[in-house]
């Protein structure tokens, strides 16, 4: 997606040969029309197959999700990486090991927003090791629901995750591809 990688090339920083920093514009601030221009994106890739929820993790899937799902026009769900008050029973519960923190945290939703006729869409802003995704589809499986596929903003596809989901048997759309984040630049897979 060309504004996508525009958007990286003009206001991603290069952390290290591992992390891209987004915060510009979708990890701490928002910008709504590229999310618009996301969601439109994801949704011309996944209409037609029915689906009928979209599942991402909070806080920076949130967005692109929500503007997935106006497009499709189905409930978004986040999981919850920190048990809330009001959350508290009949929860699908799944451990996610963080890339980019190094911790193991618990995700979780509430078993009242997927059931067993959902079929389910993953968002997540990033694609690394895959472990956010592995996650949530885990979730959607204790639903006995159908995991339609997996859609990325940012892949880093110099990391396993990508080859994990697609061995595992799920479609993975990517928007942007990152090839490598080698010297301070962002270079982009061209198929
Ligand atoms: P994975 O679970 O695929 O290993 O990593 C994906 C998750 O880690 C995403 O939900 C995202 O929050 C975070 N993440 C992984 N790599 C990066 C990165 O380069 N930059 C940022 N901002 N987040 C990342």
């Amino acid at each position: 997606m060309q504004a996508l990688e525009q958007k990286i090339l003009s206001e991603g920083i290069v952390l290290s040969d591992q992390v891209l920093k987004v915060d510009a514009f979708l990890n701490h601030q928002i910008d709504p029309v590229l999310m618009q221009q996301i969601g439109h994106e994801f949704a011309a890739r996944f209409k037609d197959q029915g689906i009928t929820k979209i599942i991402t993790i909070e806080a920076s899937g949130i967005a692109p999700a929500v503007m997935a799902g106006l497009e499709l026009g189905v409930p978004v769900i986040f999981a919850r990486k920190h048990q809330s008050l009001t959350l508290k029973n009949d929860l699908y519960k799944a451990q996610v090991h963080s890339f980019t923190k190094q911790t193991t945290s618990t995700i979780a939703i509430s078993n009242k927003y997927l059931h067993a006729t959902d079929k389910v869409l993953v968002i997540d802003d990033f694609l690394a090791n895959g472990q956010a995704a592995l996650g949530l589809i885990d979730l959607i499986h204790q639903a006995e629901a159908e995991v339609v596929g997996v859609g990325i903003v940012i892949e880093k596809s110099f990391q396993t995750g990508r080859q994990l989901l697609l061995d595992k048997g799920y479609r993975v759309e990517s928007l942007a591809r990152v090839e490598s984040l080698n010297d301070g630049q962002v270079t982009f897979v061209r198929d």
